[in-house]
């Protein structure tokens, strides 16, 4: 069966319908051996691609391209960002993650620090946490009334589409595993010695609340899912599925976007240059 990558607009999410484990194709073990290898080439011809792409975004100087990723702990967001954007000039991508806002961020608005770190026109934006957290660990933990953070879904979707308008192209990536996918990375985490500084027991209290998480996600996933910023469901129990997804998804919205290198200045071409 296949499965939607961007879901309906305006129709309620169920997580439970979006399997974490799914593969274009067939899942059958020789299969998905074929299809991982298979997929190991495309991702890598679609980051030489983005390579060209952001360089020609940049040239021309003309719109944004923010990239938010959200998940639960271990869901792959930093490895997203390694693997997927390894190809890309350094120069030419900003990450920004957010933690527990600090007290100057406190005194704000929600979306002052988000704001500040919205890419400008020419450059990549990639958000590890973002807005969202304001409606998912503030919702799960009743950080904040009820009647405040309500109102932040709608909030966020004019921000956005106000983003929108500008000229910065949003792509929003919920990066889906499941329970058991979790735990295993977590023990892996608590096993290996170079992950062990990822491991931390506020991580194991976060894990207890996984049934409100996946709820506030729902919720995330059917308020804020729109044309002009549509959230896509990552199956990323798979590494490899996630990177391909998510290389594939950024290079076709570039694609889409089709930068353009300015034309030079006229006479360049006889232009001397002195010795
Ligand atoms: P990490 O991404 O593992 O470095 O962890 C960052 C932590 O900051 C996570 O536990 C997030 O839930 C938390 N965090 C991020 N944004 C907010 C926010 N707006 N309110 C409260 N906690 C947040
Ligand atoms: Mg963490």
């Amino acid at each position: 069966m296949s499965q939607p990558l961007i879901p309906p607009f305006g129709a309620p999410v169920h997580l439970r319908d979006y399997d974490p484990d799914y593969l274009d194709g067939s899942s059958k073990k020789d299969a998905k051996k074929d299809l991982k290898k298979k997929l190991a080439a495309a991702m890598e011809a679609d980051q030489q691609r983005l390579d060209m792409l952001q360089e020609a975004l940049y040239a021309e100087g003309k719109h944004a391209l923010l990239i938010v990723l959200q998940g639960m702990d271990t869901s792959g967001k930093d490895g997203t960002i390694r693997h997927v954007f390894s190809s890309v000039d350094p120069q030419g991508v900003q990450v920004t993650s957010f933690k527990v806002p600090t007290a100057d961020e406190l005194a704000r608005d929600f979306l002052w620090r988000i704001h500040r770190a919205v890419p400008p026109k020419g450059m990549i934006g990639i958000f590890n946490r973002s807005q969202y957290e304001d409606v998912l660990v503030v919702r799960v933990h009743n950080l904040v009334p009820e009647s405040i953070w309500r109102e932040r879904y709608d909030h966020i979707n004019r921000f956005e589409e106000m983003l929108h308008e500008h000229g910065t192209t949003i792509l929003k990536f919920f990066l889906h595993i499941s329970k058991a996918e979790q735990k295993k990375r977590l023990t892996e985490r608590r096993d290996t010695p170079e992950k062990q500084w990822k491991f931390s027991l506020g991580d194991l209290k976060e894990r207890a609340y996984w049934e409100d998480y996946q709820a506030a996600y729902e919720a995330v996933l059917t308020h804020c899912n729109t044309p002009y910023a549509p959230w896509h469901i990552v199956p990323a129990n798979s590494k490899w599925y996630r990177n391909y997804i998510i290389a594939r998804t950024v290079r076709e919205a570039l694609e889409r976007l089709n930068p353009q290198f300015p034309t030079p200045e006229k006479g360049i071409e006889s232009v001397e240059i002195l010795d």
